[in-house]
């Protein structure tokens, strides 16, 4: 890492603990602290970005339409101010992926393809300032107490990008994994490193700690940290029971680092790095889309975004004081909302990954140890379920009736449900999901 790059990793890190956003002790601070800093930022990005410019003209920032991945790709190279190509940057992209050879840049700017589950990926271009920026934020939210202190981290990722490889320093030692390499590799060279801070995806750290339950795995980190999937709640009382609690969680995104949890071990929006307006999908039941407003990045900003992504509202204050929004999960992609034929016989009823969830997980009860639920047709699904042969008859029928109560709540017909052996985590080139929808979204719903 070069000089500069580590005094800009530094100046972030020491951004995201003492900075203005981060002091901010309430809501009205921090939201006065964002307006300041999104007019700022404007100020040097419409002169650059001919179709932000466009957009922006004439209204007020908060309330220009936003946009969404398919407007980003389509507007490429007008949106980014380094001149750069859509066609260049993903043939660049594509061809590491095929070479598994992630360091050459386009012109110096890190590209990355996002692992879209549905429809096009998105493409990211980011500069050695704000990878090594994202760096610096990232170390200061998720090291234990945010102390530049000695710590050996082991970092599990996909490794569709550079842009976190870019992270080395004397104090402190990183291991990155590749996902893709077998399981028992990743417990030898564990064993060996000894990490003090374990980074991986839901899946990975359910697996590790079975390992660890089987005293194959020896390790002791003094912090795990969840990221790049959605954290089921199954999978975090399996990990924080083995690891010791609270399973910290880091919301990231290649559209930027969205969240963190705090000590207490609430993911909290990093609202002091960036606007996040919620796009209500059911306000009384707290969910909502982001909407994105990045207040640093200058390369592919990110203005008035909309992500796909299903946040819930913490329904109670986090004792932490934190006036940045708590949040009680990040459930999925909008994409994975199911859709049952309404009971009313007309229309559809929406139900969300989590309520499928909290059914599956009720209904299964402490014998269940893994699952998915997948919705394959209007009115149907497949649920794998790992449980103890002696108890599989009683937690099916139970799903179902948790299940049929749910749809009674929502106004939905209970679907035919497919039931089978399976359920355990999954590593591989995907990410692992419990819930899916299969089901192509219907006309008009
Ligand atoms: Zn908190």
């Amino acid at each position: 890492m070069s000089a500069l790059a580590g005094l800009t990793v530094l100046a972030a890190y020491l951004r995201a603990r003492h900075g203005p956003g981060a002091r901010a002790r309430t809501r009205a601070a921090l939201e006065a602290y964002q307006a300041r800093a999104v007019e700022r930022h404007l100020r040097r990005v419409l002169p650059r970005s001919p179709f932000y410019r466009r957009r922006f003209a004439g209204q007020a920032w908060a309330a220009v339409p936003p946009i969404t991945k398919r407007d980003m790709l389509a507007h490429f190279d007008e949106l980014n101010t380094a001149g750069a190509r859509y066609a260049e940057a993903v043939a660049l992209a594509e061809r590491a992926e095929q070479s598994r050879d992630f360091s050459p840049t386009l012109r110096g700017l890190t590209v990355g393809l996002s692992s879209g589950t549905s429809g096009a990926r998105g493409l990211f271009l980011v500069s050695p300032a704000e990878r090594a920026a994202w760096a610096g934020a990232a170390l200061a939210r998720v090291l234990p107490s945010g102390r530049l202190t000695a710590q050996r981290v082991a970092f599990f990722l996909r490794a569709n990008s550079n842009l976190y490889t870019s992270v080395r320093s004397r104090l402190i030692r990183f291991a990155y994994f590749d996902l893709l390499d077998p399981l028992p590799a990743h417990v030898a060279r564990l064993n060996a490193f000894r990490p003090s801070l374990l980074v991986g995806p839901p899946a990975l750290l359910a697996l590790l700690a079975h390992e660890a339950r089987a005293s194959r795995l020896t390790i002791a980190p003094r912090k795990v940290v969840a990221v790049a999937e959605v954290l089921d709640p199954l999978d975090a009382a399996a990990i924080a029971a083995q690891f010791g609690g609270p399973l910290h969680q880091v919301y990231q995104a290649t559209e930027g680092f969205l969240g963190a949890t705090c000590e207490s071990g609430t993911l909290h929006l990093n609202e002091d790095l960036l606007v996040v307006q919620p796009d209500w999908l059911d306000e009384g039941a707290g969910k909502f889309a982001p909407i994105l407003t990045d207040f640093h990045r200058l390369t592919q900003p990110i203005l008035r975004y909309r992500l796909d992504d299903i946040l819930t509202v913490r329904a109670t204050p986090c004792p932490c004081g934190s006036p940045r929004r708590a949040l009680a999960a990040v459930e999925g992609r909008c994409d994975d909302i199911f859709y049952f034929p309404a009971a009313s016989g007309s229309g559809w009823a929406l139900v969300f990954p989590d309520f499928i969830r909290q059914a599956v997980c009720a209904g299964g009860g402490p014998d269940l140890e893994g699952y998915t639920a997948t919705q394959t047709g209007p009115g149907r699904m497949e649920i794998a379920l790992a449980v103890p042969a002696a108890a599989r008859a009683e937690a099916e029928a139970d799903i179902s009736a948790a299940l049929a109560a749910l749809c009674t709540r929502v106004g939905a017909v209970a679907p035919q449900v497919a039931y089978r052996a399976g359920g355990a985590p999954v590593l591989g080139p995907r990410k692992f999901k419990r819930v899916t929808r299969q089901m192509p979204a219907p006309q008009g719903a």
